[in-house]
């Protein structure tokens, strides 16, 4: 997909930002029913008996913790990275530049102050403005979805509006984080509050936020669900409820950041590369465990099953743990205008951020035809339940060079318990299954093998196709 505007990108990346990639249509069947090779069965063993991933992703979280893209969060997590990828036995690993929006998130609290004084449990949204010192207090208007606020809007004039909408998924829920302060703004509203973009229990989500040019800019923060709730059902029984919004959220200007890369050198043809990835970059909540610590210490435990087992394969496998995927993608199109020569040359681009569940297998943006080839290298995880290929997303991190040509593909799992945890303070360490963590480091790793040891050419897109 061309972004044709700026305003186009943002929006794509605010709905496709770490969401599991689309599920259309069903698994290609493998053209030739693969087993696996005494070099995939020994990457497969040694990843599930390995607790490398594990004690990585339990540093990740608990000792750099909060990585917001230009924060000091960020350059621990910076120093970790190369500690990590330099002792997995990569033969070298170093920063590239990327400029980074900056936003603080601050203090912020929201109580309940009429009918009584209760705490409310509240994240602010990414990008949204503070409330000034004194904090923002008003009665609520809750709707459940932009119909009913439409049909209401003339209600909203100096109120905290809260749109309350059902879950349905995350596709139309999180158009009411991105859109919800400047829709409320439009009619005079204060402050706008959300039920999450997602489903946890008694438990805010944040996410990137989006201010139209043609309202004020109001500050907006996600409730839980269960708290949107409560004020949803006080107003509609006439009890009047108010709240007291404080915030001191501050979106300073852009500034420096970096994306890592390792190398593991190939032994025939090294000047190929196939690009494995995930995001660095996580919101300061939780421990952005599910989104995405693991899909990047998937990408350093690959690294290191190859190294142990001397398994050096004839093509270059290289990390990039990208910067700014929570903040619309930075890190990723700088790395592709920084390669833009060297594309030819990046035969494969893998990325895994739709969180840590049982592996599934991997989608495929690409021509059909590489689809159905891509299949066949999958074939040997059947045992690993990792031998699905689809036609769909790959990754918005690697977005901007599968729009040059380079074949996309996403990792899949299981993911449908993900949006209880995703951009919310459940996604910690001990959110992530051990055995999942493990089976998708075995997976990948070995499905990484088998390409890019492959002794044929890897499938490619026809010429000049933007898939
Ligand atoms: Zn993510």
């Amino acid at each position: 997909m061309k972004c044709t505007a700026v305003v186009a990108c943002l929006g794509l990346f605010s709905v496709l930002a770490c969401g599991p990639v689309p599920e259309p249509a069903t698994d290609v069947a493998a053209p030739t029913a693969a087993s696996a090779s005494p070099q995939l069965d020994a990457i497969i063993a040694h990843a599930l008996a390995d607790t490398f991933a594990l004690d990585t992703l339990r540093e990740l979280c608990d000792e750099v913790g909060p990585r917001l893209a230009g924060s000091d969060g960020m350059r621990r997590a910076h120093a970790w990275a190369v500690k990590r990828l330099t002792a997995a036995g990569a033969d070298s690993v170093w920063l590239e530049p990327a400029t980074v929006p900056r936003w603080e998130r601050g203090v912020e609290w929201a109580r309940l102050t009429a009918p009584y004084d209760a705490p409310l449990t509240m994240l602010g949204l990414g990008f949204s403005e503070g409330t000034g010192p004194d904090g923002i207090e008003a009665e609520i208007l809750a709707v459940r979805d932009w119909e009913e606020f439409e049909s209401r809007a003339e209600e909203a004039a100096g109120k905290i509006v809260l749109f309350d909408p059902p879950w349905k998924s995350y596709g139309p829920n999180v158009r009411y984080r991105i859109d919800a302060a400047s829709t409320a703004a439009r009619h005079g509203a204060v402050a706008a509050l959300i039920r999450p973009a997602g489903f946890g229990q008694n438990t805010p989500h944040t996410g990137v936020m989006r201010y139209a040019d043609d309202a004020p800019r109001i500050p907006v923060a996600s409730l839980s669900t269960e708290d949107a709730a409560l004020l949803h059902r006080l107003a509609d029984a006439g009890a009047a409820p108010r709240v007291h919004l404080k915030m001191s959220a501050t979106t300073l200007e852009d500034g420096p950041c970096a994306n890592v890369v390792a190398e593991f050198r190939g032994r025939e043809i090294p000047e190929e590369v196939v690009l494995i990835a995930g995001h660095l970059d996580a919101w300061d909540t939780g421990g952005g465990a599910h989104d995405d610590g693991a899909g990047c210490v998937i990408m350093v435990a690959v690294l290191k099953a190859l190294a142990d087992l001397d398994l050096r394969p004839r093509r270059t496998v290289r990390v990039v743990l990208y910067t700014s995927e929570e903040y619309g993608g930075q890190g990723g199109r700088a790395y592709a205008e920084q390669h833009a020569a060297e594309i030819p040359n990046i035969v494969l681009a893998l990325e895994s951020d739709s969180g840590c569940f049982a592996p599934a297998g991997f989608s495929v943006r690409a021509d059909s035809t590489v689809v159905a080839d891509l299949a066949a290298y999958a074939a040997p995880l059947a045992t690993l339940g990792a031998d699905g290929v689809r036609k769909g997303g790959a990754g918005v991190d690697i977005g901007p060079l599968v729009e040059r040509g380079v074949v996309g593909v996403g990792h899949r799992v299981h993911g449908s318990d993900y949006f209880r945890y995703h951009h919310s303070p459940a996604d910690v360490f001990a959110a992530v299954d051990p055995a999942d963590l493990a089976a998708n480091v075995a997976a990948v790793a070995a499905f990484v093998f088998n390409l890019a040891d492959a002794p044929e050419p890897l499938p490619r897109n026809a010429p000049a196709t933007t898939p």
